[in-house]
């Protein structure tokens, strides 16, 4: 049986991505994208797109009114993700998210959303399987090198700093992690910001060039030695593998989860 997909973002980097994947699977089907642009055409009409009779929306409620769809693939920017999201899950066709900037109490409502409505969500920061291996090694490193520095490189079109993938891997740091302060008590900034952000006395740097794509290395220091884990991804086929994973498994969910290593057995 296949499963039928709806993609919002199709014009964008990963959700163009997103549609050569879902197309070239066979047992996934793509039923129509949402874009903010482009209401009422097909996706053959769009430069760059593949070649296929797939229509577009541009109002997601008419989109999940009319279109049969189990899965709903969010490619987008947080604000209208986070709506986007919540309506799919209202009618019942099951959310996997990519788009970063969600705010903790925007994933907790949709949690409680996922839970009533009895249907399965996946929101993932990183949907690279390799980035995720880094965050749980990292996690596993901040037990006996508690001082730790997180360094994370994205392109410079990127909108939120610092990027979902950082705040996730500070997040699961602070799991093994016994609470400190970091570097000297009486250190100062000369110049604001070049410590970098702080959360739970963790420091993360943003760095922001055209030409990079995602990047992140976790640096953690002890007496005589430092450990670096680093994860690179070259392009945003990087992504695919975690998405298509996702996108079968959230069929068996019936709640939300949150970060792909969470369903990597
Ligand atoms: P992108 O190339 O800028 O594409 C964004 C897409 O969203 C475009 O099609 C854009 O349409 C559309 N969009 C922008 N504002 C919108 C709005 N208000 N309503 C509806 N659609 C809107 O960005 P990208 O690199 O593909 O990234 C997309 C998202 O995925 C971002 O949130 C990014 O942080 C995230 N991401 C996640 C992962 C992961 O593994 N989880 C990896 C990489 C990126 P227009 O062209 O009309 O602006």
């Amino acid at each position: 049986m296949s499963i039928n997909i709806i993609i919002a973002g199709p014009r964008g980097k990963m959700g163009s991505e997103a549609v050569q994947m879902v197309n070239n699977e066979q047992s996934f089907d793509l039923v129509a994208c949402l874009d903010r642009k482009n209401n009422g055409k097909i996706m053959k009409d769009l430069d760059g797109l593949p070649d296929l009779d797939v229509p577009i929306y541009e109002d997601p409620e008419q989109c999940f009114q009319e279109v049969d769809a189990d899965v709903f693939i969010d490619l987008t920017v947080a604000e209208a993700g986070f709506e986007h999201t919540k309506l799919a899950l209202l009618y019942n066709i099951r959310p996997v998210v990519g788009t970063s900037g969600f705010t903790s109490d925007q994933i907790n409502a949709l949690a409680d959303t996922a839970i009533t409505n009895n249907i399965g969500c996946i929101i993932a920061p990183n949907f690279a399987v390799g980035a995720v291996l880094m965050m749980q090694f990292a996690k596993t490193a901040a037990k006996y090198l508690p001082d730790v520095e997180i360094i994370e490189k994205h392109h410079d079109q990127k909108l939120d700093a610092p990027s979902g993938s950082a705040v996730k891997t500070a997040d699961l740091i602070r799991e093994t992690r016994e609470s400190k302060r970091q570097g000297h008590p009486d250190e100062k900034e000369t110049l604001k910001g070049a410590r970098g952000a702080e959360t739970d006395g963790i420091r993360i740097h943003s760095v922001r060039l055209p030409g990079l794509v995602a990047h992140q290395e976790v640096l953690f220091g002890g007496p005589g030695q430092t450990l670096t884990v680093k994860h690179d991804s070259y392009n945003r086929g990087s992504f695919m593998d975690g998405i298509k994973l996702s996108v079968i498994k959230v069929m068996q969910l019936k709640r939300l989860v949150y970060g792909l290593e969470n369903i990597l057995e």
